[in-house]
């Protein structure tokens, strides 16, 4: 769903150019002493582990997507401490054809000024973690976003302006995030998934035919259970099949969701999206989408045991967004089966 074309930039600026020369087929994955030793060549903040780098010079942004179909991406990680901030950067560092170039966090961390590539206790890249976001989106080609609500929607913006693609895996987004969001993608690819796994965008699929084949007569229950830390509910992933429900039925959630039962509720009204969180231990992520008509039921459900799946999956969306047009995606577009009727839903 483009809904703007990018102007390219022809000539990529010297200090944006830290993987491979423009027209270059990509070489074979820097190592990170090659990463050290080509950030130093050109000038950029480089630092002994354990040393802070100085504050890069800032480049001059440009509204166009920064890089063609050569050369190695660059990617930016912003939140790169978080959970899933350590499994991208373990993941990104392997990925050929991929240049980790920076990585934020929140003010205040205590990582603040150590060496990426020693987070996750892999070798020094000689990039320092920093908490200003902007030179992160000026020097990537695309940044990969697991952080907050409010840091994604700030971010989004940089995005637009330093012409970045911007992945989203964030949720908990409310409508003046989204709005926000939306208007960087006026400018940008933006890649946003509540749910970056291949077998939850599937089950997406799944549950909007269902839905669609089934009428009011099957009551639509979404039950989801994530790990104590988690911070939003109902995740946005049991939100997103929510919305896959309603779209089948050719209704508007927002019309038809129910979050949360409790006290005297009445009996069920029909047609109505009913949400329910569980929260404890480890889990990384249930959800089960239930349909129940009298005298049976039908309920699908997916299981994720690793947080790898989301990981990978916004990997896919990294390699995917880097010179795409401007728009809002979905991982169904990074996935290859989008059916036309879905859009992505973060909140
Ligand atoms: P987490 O709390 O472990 O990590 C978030 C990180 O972002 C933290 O390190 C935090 O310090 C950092 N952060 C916060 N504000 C920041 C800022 N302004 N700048 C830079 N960094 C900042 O959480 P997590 O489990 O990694 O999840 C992060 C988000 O991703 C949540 O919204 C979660 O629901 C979502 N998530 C999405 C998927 C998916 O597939 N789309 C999968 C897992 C988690």
């Amino acid at each position: 769903m483009a809904t703007k074309s990018l102007r390219r930039s022809t000539a990529p600026k010297a200090s944006k150019v830290a993987a491979a020369k423009p027209g270059k087929p990509s070489a074979a994955k820097p190592t990170p002493s090659k990463v050290l030793a080509k950030n130093k060549k050109q000038g950029k903040p480089v630092a002994a582990p354990g040393k802070v780098a100085p504050t890069p010079v800032k480049p001059t942004p440009v509204l166009a997507l920064k890089r063609g179909s050569s050369g190695a991406i660059r990617v930016g990680i912003a939140g790169c401490a978080g959970r899933m901030g350590q499994m991208l950067l373990k993941l990104l560092v392997t990925a050929p054809g991929v240049l980790v170039v920076g990585g934020t966090e929140r003010k205040g961390s205590h990582v603040l000024g150590r060496d990426l590539g020693a987070l996750t206790g892999g070798e020094p890249l000689g990039i320092i973690i920093g908490e200003n976001p902007e030179p992160l989106f000026e020097q990537a080609d695309v940044v990969v976003d697991f952080t907050s609500p409010a840091a994604t929607a700030q971010h989004a913006a940089l995005a637009a302006k330093a012409g970045t693609a911007h992945v989203i895996g964030t949720t908990g987004l409310d409508s003046d995030q989204m709005g926000a969001i939306s208007r960087a993608a006026q400018r940008v690819p933006i890649v946003l998934a509540a749910n970056m796994s291949l077998g939850v965008n599937l089950l997406e699929q799944v549950v909007e035919e269902v839905s669609r084949i089934l009428d009011t007569d099957w009551d639509i229950e979404v039950i989801e259970m994530h790990h104590r830390h988690k911070v939003d509910a109902p995740s946005g992933t049991a939100l997103s099949l929510g919305e896959s429900a309603a779209r089948g039925r050719g209704v508007q959630l927002r019309r038809v969701a129910r979050r949360g039962r409790d006290g005297q509720v009445g009996p069920r009204v029909k047609g109505e999206i009913g949400f329910s969180a569980i929260r404890g231990g480890d889990v990384v992520g249930d959800h089960t989408v239930i349909f129940a008509a009298d005298g049976e039921r039908i309920e699908v459900t997916h299981k994720a045991s690793s947080r790898e799946i989301f990981g990978r999956g916004a990997v896919k969306a990294v390699l995917w967004a880097a010179g795409k047009r401007a728009g809002l995606y979905s991982m169904k577009d990074v996935l290859g089966f989008n059916l036309g009727s879905s859009s992505p839903t973060g909140v």
